[in-house]
């Protein structure tokens, strides 16, 4: 009897298990975008590092501004990036700019709008008086020097790139990216940019797959097809170095061309191969020896992907997508959010379905709809591309009604 098929979530977890996780590397700042912080990221500054106005205005003492209005002497300017030296006496005042240092003495901001002064005059008439702390931002208040901003494992973006920059950072620990190779067998495929003849198609599954996995935080390489030959394979994966995931799709069924699961099942470096989803059954996962030494372990993992186009996308944004967050030291599981669905649906079988579909934002409840495509044929590629969201059938489910939520994982999360 044949084994019985994986479930996803097993295979997910198998997957990211048998992953080493990156050694950490020191980038500069300005290439930390994306970036998995490997250290919690600690502030070496802080901010504002001394007492500073929030606001234009005049630095006073309080004791000179009780009784109102009143006139003080103005003494001079402290401006960002220029404080003025000395302590304020009193009756005086000085001018301060938003971000100049508060000089010493001066426990009040009175704001230009609440003071009246002749362009050359030294004499400032004070109208009205701030609260103590009112437009003054306090040596500290947003980071001390020594607190933790941004925790480890955290993808930096351009926000917590400019409060590492605030807090003195210019370079950082981050985990290396891991290098995705990716390798397109079949016989029929040619490359994007040629002519293909009646018999041949474009291979479009390396161009998708780098996109995405660069997207996930990896760095693509994508190699060029090759034809369903064995020799042609082994080469191609004696020629390879430095890579940490081997990425193959097509020739992962059981036909008798297909020579990925050839290879694995003749080797004991297959861990697990079908798996109970729709689409993507046949895929493969399992560690083979790249590099042409002979002394060379099976040591890189190696999923084996089906090559039809939507397989292959939908395995490698579940599978591929946690075999990289593994190695970057994040979860694997994919990120699900609930939506209604419009439409009915009939109970399931087996295998966990990933429904190409559409979302439309609710306003009343405030939920995405999600109808699922009317053709799930796993051989459009247009209708992948175009598609909003996957939902989740769960293998076996029940029939379901229209209106029942259902799990949704986006397919545009930058939009
Ligand atoms: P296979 O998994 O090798 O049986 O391929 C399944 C289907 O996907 C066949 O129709 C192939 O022609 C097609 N296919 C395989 N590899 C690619 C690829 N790299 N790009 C586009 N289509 C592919
Ligand atoms: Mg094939």
């Amino acid at each position: 009897m044949r084994k019985p098929l994986i479930p996803v979530s097993e295979a997910i977890a198998r997957i990211a298990e048998a992953m080493r996780v990156m050694p950490k590397e020191e980038v500069s700042l300005s290439d930390a975008s994306g970036r998995i912080l490997a250290d919690d990221a600690i502030a070496i500054l802080t901010n504002p590092p001394q007492d500073q106005s929030a606001m234009d205005g005049y630095a006073a003492r309080g004791e000179d501004i009780t009784d109102l209005p009143c006139v003080l002497h103005l003494k001079g300017e402290s401006a960002a990036g220029h404080p003025w030296p000395d302590p304020i006496a009193p009756g005086t005042c000085v001018r301060i700019s938003t971000g100049a240092n508060i000089p010493d003495g001066a426990d009040r901001i009175v704001i230009l709008e609440n003071t009246r002064s002749d362009h050359s005059s030294e004499q400032i008439e004070i109208l009205e008086a701030p609260s103590q702390d009112q437009f003054i931002r306090r040596k500290g208040q947003d980071f001390h020097s020594g607190d933790v901003l941004i925790k480890n494992g955290t993808r930096l973006n351009g926000r917590q790139m400019g409060l590492l920059a605030a807090a003195g950072h210019h370079r950082m620990m981050v985990r290396r990216k891991p290098v995705v190779a990716i390798l397109s067998t079949g016989s029929e495929l040619v490359e994007p940019g040629t002519n293909p003849s009646a018999a041949q198609i474009i291979s479009s599954n390396s161009i998708m797959i780098a996109e995405m996995v660069a997207a996930m935080g990896a760095t693509a390489m994508p190699l060029p097809p090759i034809p369903d030959n064995e020799n042609a394979l082994l080469d191609a994966i004696a020629g390879l170095t430095h890579v940490d995931l081997l990425v193959m799709t097509g020739g992962a069924s059981v036909g008798k061309h297909d020579l990925v699961a050839g290879m694995m099942k003749d080797h004991d470096g297959l861990d697990f191969w079908r798996i109970a989803m729709r689409p993507g059954k046949p895929m493969i996962f399992g560690h083979i020896a790249i590099g042409s030494a002979p002394s060379e372990a099976a040591t890189t993992p190696l999923l084996g992907l089906p090559g039809n186009p939507v397989s292959s996308g939908v395995c490698t944004l579940i599978f591929v997508r946690a075999a990289i967050r593994a190695m970057l030291g994040l979860s694997p599981v994919p990120v699900t959010r609930k939506a209604i669905l419009t439409t009915d649906l009939p109970a399931n079988d087996q295998r966990e379905e990933y429904m190409r579909g559409m979302i439309q934002y609710d306003a009343a409840t405030g939920l995405d709809h999600f109808t699922p495509l009317l053709s799930q044929d796993s051989g459009k590629m247009k209708d992948f591309a175009l598609a909003e969201a996957l939902m989740i059938r769960p293998a076996h489910a029940t029939a379901l009604g229209g209106g029942s939520i259902v799990d949704i994982i986006y397919l545009n999360p930058g939009d």
